[in-house]
C-alpha cells in the first residue's frame, strides 16, 4: 500500500460533504496534517484538503514550492475562508488528486485573500495574484464545501470531463497523473 491509496477518488461521497470546522487543535489535527502532507507528497500534489483523505473537517495543505526534492515549504490551513476573491477571472488548467489523469480549463478570480489559523492556532492571512497559490487556495477551500472543480464547468465540459476520467481510470491512472501515459 503507497501513501496515494489514502486519496479518495470521485466520485467518493465524502468529496460532497460540507466539512466541518476544527474546534480544537490538537494531537489529532498535527496527526492528521502530516498524514496528508505525506500524502500530497507522495502524489507529487500542490494541495490537499482533508475530506480527499476521508475526513470531513475544514484542514487544507499546501505546498507551491515543493519540487519533487527539498524546498519543501507546506503551508496548513485549519478553517480557512476566503475574505476576498477579485480582479480578472482567469482560465487555468487544473488537475485534482481525486481525479487521477485529467486536466480541466477552470475561471476563478485572479486576486484572493483567506484567513486561517495554522497548527498553533495563530490567526494567519493569505494573499495571492496570478499565481499557483491563488488557484490552489481556492481549489482547495472549495473541497472544504463540497465542491470539485468540475462543478466549476458547463454541463457539456462536465460530462466530457467525466468522460476522459472514466478512461484514465480503466487505463490504470493513480492520483498525481495529469494525463494518462505520464
Ligand atoms: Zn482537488
Amino acid at each position: 500500500m503507497s501513501a496515494t491509496d489514502d486519496i479518495v477518488l470521485y466520485p467518493g461521497e465524502v468529496l460532497g460533504e460540507e466539512c466541518a470546522p476544527i474546534d480544537v487543535i490538537d494531537a489529532e489535527t498535527k496527526r492528521l496534517a502530516n498524514r496528508m502532507l505525506k500524502t500530497m507528497y507522495a502524489a507529487d500534489g500542490c494541495g490537499l484538503a482533508a475530506p480527499q483523505v476521508g475526513v470531513p473537517v475544514q484542514l487544507v495543505v499546501i505546498d507551491v514550492s515543493y519540487d519533487g526534492r527539498k524546498n519543501r515549504n507546506p503551508y496548513v490551513l485549519i478553517n480557512p475562508e476566503i475574505v476576498a476573491a477579485d480582479g480578472e477571472e482567469l482560465v487555468s488548467g487544473e488537475g485534482c488528486l481525486s481525479f487521477p489523469g485529467i486536466t480541466v480549463p477552470v475561471a476563478r478570480p485572479s486576486h484572493v485573500v483567506v484567513r486561517a489559523r495554522d497548527l498553533e492556532g495563530r490567526l494567519m492571512q493569505y494573499e495571492a495574484s496570478n499565481n499557483l497559490l491563488c488557484i490552489c487556495l481556492q481549489h482547495e477551500i472549495d473541497h472544504l464545501h463540497g465542491t470539485t472543480m468540475i462543478d466549476h464547468l458547463s454541463l457539456a465540459d462536465r460530462s466530457e470531463a467525466l468522460e476522459a476520467y472514466h478512461e484514465a481510470l480503466e487505463a490504470g491512472a493513480r492520483p498525481g497523473d495529469v494525463s494518462v501515459g505520464e
